[in-house]
């Protein structure tokens, strides 16, 4: 591969991608250094997060929003995380006949979720992903994922804004919400609000915006609210875009933007040492040496997992008299 320099094409942003995601540590090296370089033209976007269950209409949704959001002169990423692919390496978000309209569009780029290793490491390279396509020009960043797992908590960890799609008419168990959930989120979007699912859109919306009152906003200068939209028909697309506005110029003009992503930068930090840390310490030959040993012991009963973890720790943290770790 020749280097990257620049990532002002659609070809190059994707190739940038790719070097980001790939498990060999040139590429990582060479991607790490190319964010780097970009990392000033960063952050000039807003960031939304879309979570729902399948079948709720997020890629209807994404493809609708997205093209109207680019009628109004802007550019659109759209990012994945799916836990499932995490998994199974397939996916059941993300494949090509998703938003085949919003994908050939100019002003578009989609990105299917990366697939294999932890939800951790998909949600970090979505997040270098998301850095790389600010870099690049995109400046409305959509980051989707699958209403199931921890992803949503992933998502709202690195949006500006996160979008909870629900469907008319069922409760809370049979959409799939978890607790916790609904307080992450600073707009409900009840979907499908046209033919015979309008009324029951109405009664959702208006049973989640009582409930949006009783809640404690999760930030201080702007109330979530609840809507119906129909993605289909795109009835409620330009006042969901609006809501977006809204909310980003509220935020931005009394610093709460500036916070909000100052705190997940920092969040963010201490993920990548525990993870760091983590593999220095699995891949430590004297500790992965006795991994097996101490989970057996543990295993049967004949020590606690205290005095496992003390005892690998011990090894790991154990240097030689002129201070460097301690090899076989
Ligand atoms: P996803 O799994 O959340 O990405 O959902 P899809 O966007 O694939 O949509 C699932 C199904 O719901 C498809 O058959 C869509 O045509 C349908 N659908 C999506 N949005 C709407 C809508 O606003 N109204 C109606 N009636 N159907 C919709």
């Amino acid at each position: 591969m020749t280097k990257i320099h620049d990532i002002t094409n659609r070809t190059s942003l994707a190739r940038a991608i790719t070097l980001m995601e790939s498990t060999r540590a040139d590429h990582q090296q060479e991607a790490h250094t190319l964010l780097a370089s970009l990392l000033p033209k960063t952050g000039n976007s807003i960031r939304i997060g879309i979570t729902g269950v399948p079948g709720v209409g997020k890629s209807t949704f994404i493809e609708a929003f997205g093209l109207h959001v680019i009628e109004q002169g802007h550019k659109v990423a759209v990012l994945a995380i799916d836990p499932s692919s995490t998994k199974t390496g397939g996916s059941i978000l993300g494949d090509k006949t998703r938003m085949s309209k919003l994908s050939q569009h100019e002003d578009a780029f989609i990105r299917p979720s990366p697939t294999g290793g932890s939800l951790g490491g998909v949600a970090r390279r979505t997040r270098e992903a998301m850095l790389l396509c600010e870099a690049a020009g995109y400046d409305v960043i959509i980051v989707e994922t699958v209403g199931v797992g921890q992803s949503e908590i992933e998502v709202a960890d690195m949006v500006d804004m996160f979008l909870l799609l629900l469907l008319p008419g069922s409760g809370d168990e049979l959409q799939g919400i978890k607790k916790g959930i609904v307080e992450l989120a600073d707009l409900i979007v009840v979907n499908k609000a046209d033919g015979d699912l309008a009324a029951s859109a109405k009664r959702v919306r208006a049973d989640y915006s009582a409930a949006l009152r009783m809640l404690h906003p999760s930030n201080h200068s702007w109330q979530p609210k609840a809507i119906t939209c129909s993605a289909l028909l795109g009835d409620g697309i330009p006042e969901i875009w609006h809501s977006v506005g809204e909310f980003a110029r509220i935020m931005d003009d009394n610093g709460d933007l500036q916070r909000h992503r100052s705190k997940q930068a920092i969040s963010w930090m201490w993920k990548e040492i525990r993870e760091m840390l983590m593999n220095q310490f699995k891949q430590h030959p004297k500790v992965s040496a006795r991994i097996g040993e101490m989970e057996e012991a543990v295993q049967k009963g004949e020590i606690t997992p205290t005095q496992a973890g003390y005892t690998l720790l011990d090894i790991f943290q154990k240097v030689d008299a002129d201070g460097s770790p301690l090899q076989e």
